[in-house]
């Protein structure tokens, strides 16, 4: 039985780029009636969250790319959370250090820098030198004692090709020596990603393994960990990534990358989806407009192309239109508006603010609409201020975007710290310094408080304000 998976790791948004990826593997599992499961690999836990998690699963239910056993749904081969299958992981560590297919490695940063360096000047292949893998049992067993840092590698021939097969691709070669002895155990005890990654693929019976093109250089060193193990390998499938229009790798700095933001600009997931099946494939009609289990029915994964597809937001605006106005009745598309952001939760988030403000009724619209709205057209003139220079304007929303984009704890009072400890390091007054970022969010200085509007706009809708007045 055919079974596939999405491994997202919880570090950041809901990248688009994992939709596409989990969309290709529930086609293919559904096509083959098999299984899509997801996997959350968080074994970064510096950089894991639970806010992260919970917004890459509430965002693939939305897109529809829902599945049959994940860590909120439970299932046989479970959990299925990395975090959680730390004893599974170090039973496997145990059995590769017996069998002498990896070894502890207690070399320091400051020695591992002056090997980087080495290399580097000498122009030498990059990688770990294998130092540690001369040391003696007794030796190993005295720096355990002694509770020497450590961590454990695995080893790697020095010599000879890695032949593997790729669905798409087929044969790839890659010489051993451009392998690193990679860690599989960090110091903290964790495992890294491709142990933890291979195993449980093993244990979960994940017959296909369909991923980002960016893993191809990693294919080595999991085939050498299934042949470790005694295991075979599932079938290897790289898709290409998606682009930014300029070719390069998707990027938040150039496109929005957020599922969120996509949901809170009101696409459709439907059109979503739709897109994202564009990336790279096509009907066998080659018709533009078809529903996931349109693409469920026709999938056929030797038709994707492997010319790196490229996501640009004015194809899927233009799609997004031919769904809301060719397939909704005028019905749904109110429920789907209502739904979206005319309901009673999001107005009461901003009632109060318009309520002070209002002679009438009809006074709200034109003072709130920038609350309902996508990127606001706003020109250079409007950020025109008397004690800014237009450079300051430029640089200090770049800084803000900076700034915003590392804050994780997205509330009224953390961006009110960042706003004011900015303004503080660029030596602004805080008057002055928020007048750009009203423009930027609210189109007018003359709106209620922005930290406010920041606050429930979301960092995704935000964050591409400020950026798109950079533009
Ligand atoms: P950015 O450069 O915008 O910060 P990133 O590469 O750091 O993006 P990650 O958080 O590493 O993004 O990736 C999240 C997931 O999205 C991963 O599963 C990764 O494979 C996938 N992904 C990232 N970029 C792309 C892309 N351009 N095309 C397809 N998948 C992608
Ligand atoms: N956690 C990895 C990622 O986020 C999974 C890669 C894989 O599918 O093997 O991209």
């Amino acid at each position: 039985c055919v079974r596939t998976r999405v491994a997202p790791s919880p570090t950041g948004d809901p990248h688009v780029g994992t939709a596409f990826i989990a969309l290709f593997n529930l086609c293919f599992a559904r096509q083959h009636k098999g299984e899509f499961i997801l996997r959350v690999e968080d074994t970064d836990q510096a950089r894991s969250t639970p806010e992260s998690e919970k917004m890459i699963m509430d965002s693939l239910r939305w897109l529809g790319l829902d599945w049959s056993e994940g860590p909120d749904k439970g299932g046989e081969y479970g959990p299925y959370r990395q975090s959680e299958r730390r004893d599974i992981y170090d039973t496997h560590i145990k059995q590769l250090l017996d069998d002498d297919h990896a070894f502890h490695c207690f070399c320091s940063n400051e020695r591992l820098d002056e090997i980087r360096s080495h290399q580097q000047e000498n122009k030498l292949a990059q990688g770990y030198d294998g130092h540690c893998m001369g040391l003696s049992k007794e030796e190993v067993a005295a720096k355990l004692e002694a509770g020497e840092p450590h961590v454990v590698r695995m080893k790697v021939p020095r010599e000879g090709t890695c032949t593997f097969s790729d669905m798409l691709r087929g044969e790839i070669d890659i010489d051993w020596q451009q392998v690193d002895m990679q860690i599989l155990m960090k110091g903290d005890g964790m495992p890294t990603y491709h142990l933890a990654n291979v195993v449980d693929d093993h244990l979960m019976k994940i017959t296909h393994v369909i991923r980002g093109e960016e893993w191809i250089s990693s294919a080595p060193k999991h085939q050498l960990l299934y042949k470790y193990f005694g295991w075979d390998m599932p079938e290897l499938c790289h898709l290409p990534l998606l682009r930014n229009p300029d070719k390069s790798k998707l990027s938040k700095r150039k496109n929005p990358t957020s599922i969120s933001y996509y949901e809170r600009m009101g696409f459709l997931p439907e059109a979503l989806v739709n897109y994202l099946g564009r990336m790279g494939w096509s009907m066998p009609d080659e018709r533009e407009k078809f529903t996931l289990d349109e693409m469920v029915e026709h999938f056929d994964i030797s038709r994707v192309s492997l010319g790196g597809p490229i996501f640009d937001q004015e194809k899927l605006s233009w799609l997004n239109g031919t769904w809301i106005r060719e397939d909704l009745s005028t019905e749904q598309f109110a429920e789907r508006l209502k739904n979206w952001a005319l309901n009673s939760d999001y107005l009461m988030q901003f009632a109060e603010m318009a309520q002070g403000r209002v002679d009438r009724l009809s006074d709200v619209a034109p003072i709130s609409s920038f609350m309902l709205s996508g990127m606001l057209e706003v020109s250079e003139a409007d950020f025109e201020h008397k004690k800014l220079e237009k450079d300051d304007v430029r640089k200090l929303l770049q800084f803000i975007v900076w700034k915003l984009e590392a804050q994780r704890d997205w509330c009224k009072d953390s961006i009110f710290n960042d706003v004011k400890t900015l303004s503080k390091q660029m030596g602004h007054k805080m008057g002055d310094f928020m007048f750009p970022i009203f423009v930027a969010i609210a189109g007018t200085p003359n709106s209620w408080s922005v930290m406010d509007s920041m606050a429930i706009l979301g960092p995704d809708m935000s964050r591409a304000r400020l950026r798109h007045a950079l533009n």
